[in-house]
């Protein structure tokens, strides 16, 4: 049993989390991961990249992101709930925070082209943005069927310069994107970065992600300081791949906080996955008894993938980090609840966290307590979804 105080430090030399992680992948990438792990160690060593990473998350995206308290919602659940507002950042979320440092550790690198694999289309529109602002070609891969679902997001990436290429293999959604992406970055990895969106893939992906993404936990910590003069009760996230609750987590994991990641119901890898090899890393992926990957189905697009980071595997299995599900019908009253009461329009992915705080505030949350939400991103891409859905239940 791994000790409380190591968990969320560095992974092993070959990047294991526990026994979650690794680098599984062709032999032919073993050198690019290995070139972007040293690439990232000496990087986050050296002031002046650090400098210039602070510099483009102040004055490119908008960081620092406030922490909004709610008052009217605070009230009527009777907790404190503070709001950490990623969805503030340029692109509407916290993906920019990673996609900024990768596309910076590229040029570092030497490499002049992005590839990345989306789902909603989230990650491939602000891989597509710092492509654009650094002056990179960008590459996205996305499942045929995403791209019909999500149309606005492929005109946005073709906006930004970027080249959409459909997947027509498998079951033409993210797993099969994510496949594409590694097939062709086997063929182009000379001159090509593999922008990898969450905390995932091979080592080091899973932990530069979550250094690139600790930034919401660490400025949270500061600020709940600020308000609370103390840290928080209990932190929460939700959980698609896990980035936001990761960076969300490494700022609090040495505090006394209860962390709590949400995930959706129709895709829960914590909650009923089981250990297996995929998208090259050991974690937790939800399973058929043969041992296919199922399809990930929820109202919410951005928490549609089977499995999730290993780091949360090791957390959830050491008890630092505790995972539970909420359902599409509590998602959307949660969704209207923070819009109602708070002015603020939540993505759908947040709307998950929320929907437990909503139904653990005096019970599993006792009265008082102070909660963090990670508020993730903004509601706008998802309101025609919720539009329809509240006119088939109306
Ligand atoms: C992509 C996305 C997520 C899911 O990704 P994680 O890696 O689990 O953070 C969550 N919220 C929003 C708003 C997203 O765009």
């Amino acid at each position: 049993m791994i000790a409380l105080g190591e968990l969320m430090r560095e992974p092993s030399p070959s990047g294991r989390f526990g026994e979650y992680g690794g680098r599984f992948v062709p032999e032919s990438l073993v050198p690019a991961c290995e070139e972007l792990d040293k690439a990232f160690h000496e990087a986050w060593g050296d002031p002046p990249f650090r400098e210039e990473l602070d510099f483009l998350l102040r004055t490119y995206s908008g960081r620092p992101t406030p922490v909004t308290e709610c008052r009217r919602l605070s009230e009527m659940l009777d907790i404190r709930l503070l709001l950490k507002r990623e969805d503030l950042n340029h692109t509407g979320s916290h993906k920019l925070n990673n996609v900024i440092g990768q596309a910076l550790l590229a040029r570092r690198m030497g490499k002049s082209r992005l590839v990345a694999e989306t789902g909603a289309g989230q990650h491939g529109v602000a891989t597509a943005t710092a492509a654009a602002l650094f002056g990179m070609e960008c590459a996205v891969y996305m499942g045929a069927v995403d791209v019909e679902r999500q149309a606005l997001n492929v005109f946005r990436m073709k906006l930004l310069g970027a080249t959409v290429h459909t997947v027509e293999s498998g079951s033409r959604t993210l797993k099969d994107a994510i496949n594409e992406a590694l097939r062709e970055w086997v063929g182009t990895v000379e001159t090509t970065h593999y922008c990898i969106g969450s905390v995932m893939g091979p080592h080091p992906y899973p932990f530069v992600v979550r250094e690139l993404q600790r930034v919401v936990g660490d400025e949270a910590r500061g600020q709940c300081r600020e308000i609370l003069k103390g840290d928080p009760d209990v932190v929460v996230a939700c959980v698609g791949g896990g980035s936001n609750a990761a960076g969300t987590f490494a700022g609090f994991v040495d505090s006394g906080a209860r962390l709590i990641g949400v995930e959706a119901a129709g895709g829960a890898a914590m909650g009923h996955g089981i250990p297996g090899v995929v998208h090259g890393m050991r974690s937790k992926f939800i399973q058929d008894e043969a041992g296919q990957i199922l399809e990930a189905h929820s109202i919410s697009a951005g928490l549609d993938y089977p499995g999730v980071g290993p780091e949360h595997a090791q957390l959830g299995d050491a008890g630092r980090a505790e995972y539970f599900e909420a359902s599409d019908d509590e998602v959307l009253a949660a969704f209207k609840l923070l819009a109602e009461t708070e002015g603020i329009i939540p993505a759908l992915e947040p709307a998950h966290g929320l929907a437990w705080i909503v139904r653990e505030a005096g019970r599993g949350i006792p009265r008082g307590s102070a909660v963090l939400l990670t508020m993730s991103g903004r509601g706008d891409k998802d309101v025609a979804l919720v539009m329809e859905k509240m006119g088939e239940n109306s």
